[in-house]
């Protein structure tokens, strides 16, 4: 299966929120679906974090699937799924994250609600 292309509106938060883009967090064990508040996620992980290929533990209690992203865009009806990009390309994101929060990285997390820390890993 051919990589995802990362069109550039979905490469990062910060380019999620300028987009004024929707994200959805999706499980494919138990269908669950949360959207995402990029706000939140931006003010914790700083607007250059990037989505793509990341995954995180599905929130329902009994459920040990994983969530990935999905995002869409005003007017458009067409959702983008923010996994399997080019590792290549995806890395140079991540890297470059990283790079932005040198001192003051807690590792790769994100939180889908307040109440769950979920752990973000391959
Ligand atoms: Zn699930």
């Amino acid at each position: 299966m051919a990589a995802n292309i990362l069109q550039s509106w979905t490469t990062t938060v910060a380019a999620l929120i300028e987009e004024g883009a929707e994200v959805y967090a999706h499980c494919g064990v138990c269908s669950g679906t949360w959207r995402c508040d990029l706000g939140r996620i931006s003010s914790t992980k700083g607007g250059l974090y990037s989505l793509w290929n990341r995954t995180t533990r599905c929130r329902t209690l009994v459920c040990e699937g994983r969530v990935w992203f999905k995002a869409t865009r005003p007017g458009s009806h067409v959702w983008v799924q923010l996994r399997e990009g080019s590792p290549v390309v995806v890395e140079r994101l991540h890297e470059a994250w990283r790079a932005s929060r040198t001192g003051e990285i807690r590792g790769e997390e994100v939180s889908l609600n307040p109440a769950v820390e979920a752990r973000l890993g391959a």
